[in-house]
């Protein structure tokens, strides 16, 4: 392993980390996972050579990826993430009171079990929780097969390259939609705006016909480079997204980023997003 990675998400531009030291590399079944140490970032881990998640900056996409939906979720219980295998949605999400199951669906074991030991701070001993099952697989088959509903699905998975690919298309879609309750929240990663714009719009346009409510909402994640993460939002309920936030639930979680503004802020989309969108309908 040289002694710096190069993001390869864009061919003509990248962030590069230098490599104190490696703490894992394999090429698992699925994707190429390599976990090293940097000593701006803490432990990072990459996956097909995209930076996944970094130690330093994790609870920013963490918090927001989680509270935005079960905070707007009338009485969230029951929980699907799909993909998420370091485990930071999965700690966020067992902070919310009354929450009753998550299950989660990963493509690659070896994801969960190298940051489990590798990134233990990611999901601090949520996986041992009783209340969650781990089933092993692709996001889009369970969604298809699956006769549950649930309350919230996260779909935290990798860029539509590789594995993650499946988890933006129709079909998987369609599953959510299936598998969503009357009140249910659907929240994916749906990239950096200013550099994915087609991956925005490709999602509106597929969320659409399954969804009353479909829009997005953002965060500054650093080591997303190139700008705005944006996070794709649908509900069957379109009041669902406006509801007022309950100040009790939102005293009750610890957290660094998310608060009630800036809940309330991150739908407000840059111009150029809302242009697209509008052309793209
Ligand atoms: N926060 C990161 C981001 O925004 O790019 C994602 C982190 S998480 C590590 C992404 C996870 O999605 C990985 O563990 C990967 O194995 C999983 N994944 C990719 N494709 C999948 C699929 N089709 N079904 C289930 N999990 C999948």
């Amino acid at each position: 392993m040289s002694q710096a990675i190069t993001e390869t998400l864009y061919t003509q531009w990248g962030q590069t980390f230098t490599v104190d030291r490696v703490l894992f590399e394999h090429q698992t079944a699925h994707q190429h996972l390599v976990i090293f140490e940097n000593q701006q970032w803490g432990t990072v881990m990459v996956l097909d050579g995209v930076v996944q998640t970094t130690e330093r900056d994790e609870f920013i996409y963490h918090e927001m990826m989680t509270h935005v939906p079960l905070l707007s979720h009338p009485k969230p219980q029951k929980v699907l993430i799909v993909g998420g295998g370091d485990g930071g949605i999965l700690r966020e999400v067992l902070k919310h009171p009354g929450i009753e199951t998550v299950t989660q669906v990963e493509i690659d074991q070896a994801v969960i079990d190298m940051c489990r030991q590798h990134l233990p701070n990611h999901s601090q001993g949520a996986f041992a929780d009783p209340r969650v099952k781990v089933v092993i697989g692709d996001g889009v088959d369970f969604v298809a097969e699956c006769t549950e509903q649930f309350d919230v699905i996260i779909s935290d998975s990798t860029d539509p390259i590789g594995p993650g690919e499946s988890l933006f298309t129709s079909r998987f879609y369609q599953g959510v939609a299936k598998c969503l309750t009357e009140d249910g929240i659907f929240v994916a990663q749906n990239g950096v705006s200013f550099m994915q714009l087609d991956e925005v719009t490709t999602t509106h346009r597929r969320l659409t016909p399954h969804f009353q409510d479909v829009t997005f909402y953002s965060a500054a994640v650093p080591t997303y480079v190139g700008g705005i993460m944006t996070f794709a939002w649908a509900a069957h309920n379109p009041a669902l997204r406006q509801a007022e936030l309950d100040p009790q639930r939102l005293h009750t979680l610890t957290t660094r980023y998310h608060n009630a503004g800036i809940h309330r802020a991150a739908f407000a989309l840059p111009q150029y997003i809302l242009d697209q969108l509008e052309v793209d309908s």
